[in-house]
C-alpha cells in the first residue's frame, strides 16, 4: 500500500500518488444510491473506514485515491479524498476495473478538448471552459482557455499532491493548440505552471466581439464565460432598441452586447469604478465611442431608486448580480433580495419593454428564481417568461447533479 498517513504517524509529509493502492472506505446506502444514479460527490458524513484497522477517513491526505464500496461489500466507485472541504470524496469512476491513473485523466481531458473544437470551429471565439470539472468528468478541474493563455482553477483539496503530474499531463496537449501559457489561479494565489512570464492582460474574441481580460486579476478566472451565449442574445433583444440599461455590469460584457446590438445608448451600473475603465476600453476596441454611454459608479438598488424617481426608463434592462447565496442557509435572504431587486429593476422599465433576470447561485433553483419574478413582484405588468436559459456548451452538468445547474438567465417581456 501506499504512504496512508494516520493521525499518529507524525509530521511526516503525506504524498498520495494517482497509482498508488487504493483506500477503501464504505458509503452509507444512500449516497451509494445517489453516487450509482452519477452524482459525483460523496459527503464525509456519509463515509466510513472500511475496518477498524484501517485509518480513520479524517487522517487520510487530500488527494488520497480512494475505492468505496457499499455497505454490502460491493464497489461503488473510485474517487479522489479531500480533507479540505464537506464533500469527502469526488468520484472519477464507476467501472470497478477501470483504475484512476493517468490515462484515464488524460482521455477525460482529450474528450473535454475535443468538445471543444467542436463547439469554437468557426474560430471566432477564444475564450471558453476547456474543462469544467464535474460536467467532464473530472471533478473539481476547471480549465478556462483565453486565446494562447489557460487558466486552471482547482477546486478543494483533493488535486493539490497532484499538480506537477496534472502540469505534465496538460503541457502537451495544450501546445497542441497553441496555448502556450498555463497558470493556477486559487484564493490569493498564482502560480506560473509552464516556462515563460505570461502576460497579465490578454485581447480575446467572443462571437468576433473584442475584449480584454485580466487573468492576473479578474473575477473568477478572469471573466464570466459562462454569460457567452445569454450575451449573445441580449444582443440580438437590443436589436433597434432606444435605451438599455445594465445592472452590475462589471466590465460590461452584458453593454457592450447591447450597444453592438445597436441600442443607442447603454446605461452601465456597478459599484466598482475600475470595472467601468475596462468596459470603456472594450467599447472603444470594438469601434464604438465609449462617450455616447454612460458608465455608473452607484449601488445598484439605491441608483435604480433615484432613476424611477427621476423618470428615467429603459427599452431593455439586464441585471446579473453577484450570487447572493453563498450556502443552502443564505437561501430565503437570497430570494428575498431577488424579489427586491428585480421589483426595483421593473421601476425603470419602459411600457412594453424587456427584462433579462441572471442568478448564478447554485443554491438558488430555477422554480425559485422565477417565484421572485411572479406577478406579485411584477404587479399589473403582465409580463411573460419568454425564455429561460442556462449555461453554454462548454459548461456541461450531469444530469444526476442538479448542483452543477448554477445560471439561470430568464427573459420576460
Ligand atoms: N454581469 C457581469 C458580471 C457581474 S459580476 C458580466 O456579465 O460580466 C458582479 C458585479 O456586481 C461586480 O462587478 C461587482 O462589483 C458588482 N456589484 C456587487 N454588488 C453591487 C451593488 N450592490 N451594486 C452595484 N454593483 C454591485
Amino acid at each position: 500500500m501506499g504512504s496512508r498517513a494516520t493521525k499518529h504517524e507524525g509530521p511526516r509529509p503525506a504524498r498520495p500518488r494517482v497509482e498508488q493502492a487504493p483506500v477503501r472506505l464504505v458509503v452509507a446506502e444512500r449516497a451509494a444510491r445517489a453516487a450509482r444514479r452519477g452524482h459525483p460527490w460523496v459527503f464525509r458524513d456519509a463515509l466510513r473506514p472500511a475496518s477498524r484497522e484501517l485509518p480513520d477517513s479524517a487522517g487520510l491526505p487530500s488527494g488520497t485515491v480512494v475505492e468505496l464500496h457499499d455497505e454490502r461489500g460491493r464497489f461503488v466507485a473510485r474517487a479522489l479524498y479531500d480533507a479540505d472541504t464537506p464533500i469527502g470524496a469526488r468520484l472519477f469512476t464507476l467501472a470497478p476495473d477501470e483504475p484512476l491513473d493517468d490515462a484515464l485523466l488524460v482521455q477525460r481531458l482529450a474528450r473535454a478538448f475535443a468538445h471543444r473544437d467542436g463547439l469554437f470551429a468557426d474560430d471566432l471565439t477564444d475564450a471558453y471552459r476547456l474543462c469544467h470539472g464535474e460536467g467532464d468528468r473530472l471533478p473539481g478541474l476547471v480549465l478556462d482557455r483565453y486565446a494562447e493563455l489557460a487558466v486552471l482553477r482547482l477546486d478543494g483539496g483533493l488535486w493539490r499532491p497532484h499538480t506537477d503530474r496534472l502540469r505534465h499531463l496538460l503541457v502537451p496537449l495544450l501546445r497542441a493548440r497553441g496555448i502556450e501559457h498555463l497558470v493556477l489561479r486559487a484564493p490569493g494565489e498564482r502560480q506560473v505552471l509552464t516556462h515563460r512570464e505570461p502576460p497579465d492582460t490578454l485581447e480575446v474574441r467572443e462571437h468576433g466581439v473584442r475584449f480584454e481580460v485580466d487573468v492576473a486579476r479578474g473575477q473568477k478566472t478572469g471573466a464570466f464565460l459562462d454569460q457567452r451565449e445569454n450575451r449573445a442574445r441580449v444582443r440580438a433583444l437590443a436589436r433597434g432598441l432606444g435605451r438599455v440599461c445594465n445592472l452590475f455590469s462589471y466590465t460590461g460584457g452584458f453593454s457592450l452586447a447591447a450597444a453592438l446590438g445597436g441600442a443607442g445608448e447603454v446605461v452601465s451600473v456597478d459599484v466598482a469604478g475600475p470595472a467601468h475603465e475596462a468596459a470603456r476600453r472594450a467599447f472603444a476596441l470594438n469601434d464604438l465611442d465609449p462617450g455616447r454611454h454612460a458608465f455608473v459608479t452607484a449601488d445598484a438598488f439605491a441608483w435604480l431608486e433615484a432613476a424611477r424617481a427621476r423618470g428615467e426608463r429603459f427599452d431593455l434592462v439586464v441585471c446579473d448580480p453577484p450570487s447572493f447565496a453563498p450556502s443552502e442557509r443564505a437561501v430565503p435572504k437570497a430570494l428575498a433580495a431577488y424579489r427586491r431587486l428585480h421589483a426595483a429593476a421593473l421601476g425603470v422599465l419602459a411600457p412594453g419593454g424587456t427584462l433579462c433576470a441572471a442568478s448564478c447561485s447554485s443554491h438558488v433553483r430555477l422554480e425559485d428564481f422565477l417565484g421572485t419574478l411572479d406577478d406579485a413582484v411584477l404587479p399589473g405588468r403582465g409580463l411573460s417568461v419568454r425564455e429561460v436559459w442556462g449555461q453554454p456548451a462548454d459548461h456541461p452538468t450531469l444530469a444526476a447533479w442538479p448542483e452543477g445547474r448554477y445560471l439561470k438567465f430568464v427573459v420576460l417581456a
